[in-house]
C-alpha cells in the first residue's frame, strides 16, 4: 500500500493552491456585493483556464481536463477552502452531458468546456424534493416536439446558466431535457436569499408551454434518474473533499488564533477545553480525507455502480457531518470575532450547512447506506480498497 501522491497529483494539487490563493481577493468582496461583477468573472473565467482547471471533470478528447474522480477529488478539496462558493467558479459540466449526441455535444457542452455555456441543472420541486419521484414538470408530445410545463426550485447557478438541464416527466418517464433559458415560456419566478453567500444565485424557474424539439432530450426517455444519480455519485464525492478543504482552513486559522489569542494571562490554546475542540477537528479532517480518497480511487477502479452508490453516501454523510462540527468548533475558538462576517471561520460557518441538505439530506445518505445493507449485506460496503467486489 503506498500512500504518497505521485508527481502529476502533487503538482495538480500545487496548481489547484495556486487558483486558490489567487481568488482569495475576491472573497469580501463577494460577501458584501452577494456576488462578483461581468468584469470579475471574466477575470477569473482566464484564471481557471491558465490554471488548465477547466472542465476538470471532462475527457481531453473534448477538451477536457480529463482528470481521474482521484485528482477530482484532490482539486475540489484545495477549493473547498473558498467562502462565497467561489469554488463553484471553477465551471465542471454536469457529468449528464456525457449522454449528448454528437450534435448536442457540438451545441452544449464543448461550448460548456470553453466557458462560453454553462449548465444548471434542475430536477427539485416545490413537491418533489428527497423524494424526486413525484415529479410533476411534464413534456408533452405534439408532433415531433414537446412541451413542457412546470417549475423547478433551487436551480443553482441558474442566474449564469443560459441552459437547463430539466428532469421532465414524459408520460410518467422521468426524462432529462436540454432547455435554452432565452426559449419563450422559461420565466424566473423568484431568486430567494439563502443562509449563504454564493457567487451565483439558486432561482425558481417556471416552465410555461415551452416547445422544445425531440432532440433537446439528453440520454434516451426514461433514462432521466440514472443520469441524476450519475451526477450525485460525482457531486458527493466532492461535497466531501471540498467541505473537507473548507474544515482544514477554518481548523488551522482557529489554531494559529489559539496560540495567539491571550486570556488570562495565557494564550488560549493552554487551556485544555479549546485544545479538545481543535483536537476532534485534526481527528475529523483527517479520518474523512483519507476515505474520501479511498473513495474516488475506488471509483477510478471502475466500482459496481450500486456499491459506489452506497459509498458515496457514506462519505458525503461522514464528511459534510464532521466539517459542520469542525467549522462551529473553530468559531467558538474566535469567539465574537468568529461571528464577524469579515471573518471566512463565520463565512464557512454558514456555508457549510447546506452541505447536510443539497445532493441528498443526511437523513436520505443514512437511508441509501442502510438500504445497501438490508440488500446486498455489509461485507462489500466494509471492505477495504483493493478487496472490494467490482
Ligand atoms: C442552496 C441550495 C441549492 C440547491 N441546488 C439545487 C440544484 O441546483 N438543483 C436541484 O435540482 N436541486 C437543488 N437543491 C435542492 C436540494 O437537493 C433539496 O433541497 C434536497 O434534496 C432536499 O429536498 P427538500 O428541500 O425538498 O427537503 P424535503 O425532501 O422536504 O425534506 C425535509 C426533511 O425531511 C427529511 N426526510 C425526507 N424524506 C425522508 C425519509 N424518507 N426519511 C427520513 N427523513 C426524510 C429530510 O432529510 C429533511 O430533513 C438545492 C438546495 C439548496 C438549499
Amino acid at each position: 500500500m503506498d500512500f504518497q501522491m505521485t508527481p502529476r497529483q502533487i503538482q495538480l494539487k500545487q496548481r489547484a493552491i495556486s487558483w486558490t490563493e489567487q481568488m482569495y481577493q475576491y472573497e469580501l468582496e463577494c460577501e458584501m456585493n452577494n456576488g462578483l461583477t461581468a468584469e470579475q468573472h471574466e477575470k477569473i473565467k482566464h484564471s481557471v483556464i491558465d490554471h488548465d482547471l477547466a472542465a476538470i471533470n471532462m475527457p481531453e478528447e473534448w477538451g477536457g481536463a480529463g482528470l481521474s474522480v482521484l485528482e477530482h477529488a484532490i482539486v475540489s478539496e484545495e477549493v473547498g477552502k473558498l467562502t462565497g462558493a467561489l469554488w463553484d467558479t471553477l465551471w465542471r459540466p454536469a457529468n449528464a452531458l456525457k449522454a449528448c449526441t454528437p450534435a448536442q455535444r457540438e451545441e452544449y457542452l464543448i461550448p460548456e468546456i470553453r466557458g462560453e455555456r454553462r449548465d444548471a441543472v434542475a430536477v427539485t420541486e416545490p413537491q418533489a424534493g428527497s423524494d424526486p419521484q413525484n415529479l410533476r414538470t411534464t413534456a408533452t408530445r405534439v408532433g415531433n416536439d414537446y412541451v413542457i410545463n412546470g417549475e423547478k426550485w433551487f436551480v443553482t447557478v441558474g442566474d449564469a446558466a443560459d441552459f437547463i438541464i430539466t428532469l421532465c416527466s414524459v408520460d410518467g418517464a422521468p426524462t432529462m431535457f436540454l432547455i435554452d433559458k432565452d426559449l419563450p415560456g422559461v420565466s424566473v419566478k423568484r431568486v430567494p436569499r439563502y443562509t449563504h453567500t454564493f457567487v451565483y444565485e439558486h432561482p425558481e424557474f417556471i416552465f410555461d408551454n415551452v416547445r422544445v424539439g425531440a432532440d433537446k432530450i439528453l440520454g434516451e426517455i426514461g433514462q432521466g434518474y440514472e443520469l441524476t444519480r450519475d451526477w450525485f455519485v460525482e457531486e458527493r464525492i466532492m461535497i466531501a473533499a471540498r467541505t473537507i478543504g473548507a474544515a482544514e482552513r477554518a481548523t488551522l486559522l482557529a489554531a494559529e488564533w489559539a496560540r495567539e489569542r491571550e486570556q488570562f494571562g495565557q494564550p488560549i490554546v493552554n487551556y485544555q477545553l479549546v485544545q479538545n475542540m481543535l483536537a476532534k477537528n485534526a481527528v475529523d479532517i483527517m479520518t474523512n480525507r483519507v476515505l474520501t480518497y479511498q473513495i474516488a480511487w475506488e471509483a477510478d477502479q471502475g466500482m459496481d455502480r450500486k456499491m459506489l452508490n452506497a459509498k458515496a453516501a457514506v462519505i458525503k454523510l461522514g464528511a459534510s457531518e464532521a466539517s459542520n462540527r469542525c467549522v462551529d468548533n473553530a468559531l467558538q475558538i474566535f469567539g465574537g470575532r468568529g461571528y464577524m462576517r469579515e471573518n471566512p471561520v463565520e463565512r464557512l460557518w454558514r456555508e457549510l450547512r447546506v452541505d447536510r441538505i443539497w445532493e441528498g439530506t443526511s437523513e436520505i445518505q443514512t437511508l441509501i447506506v442502510g438500504n445497501e445493507i438490508a440488500k446486498r449485506g455489509a461485507e462489500g460496503l466494509l471492505s477495504y480498497a483493493g478487496a472490494v467486489r467490482r
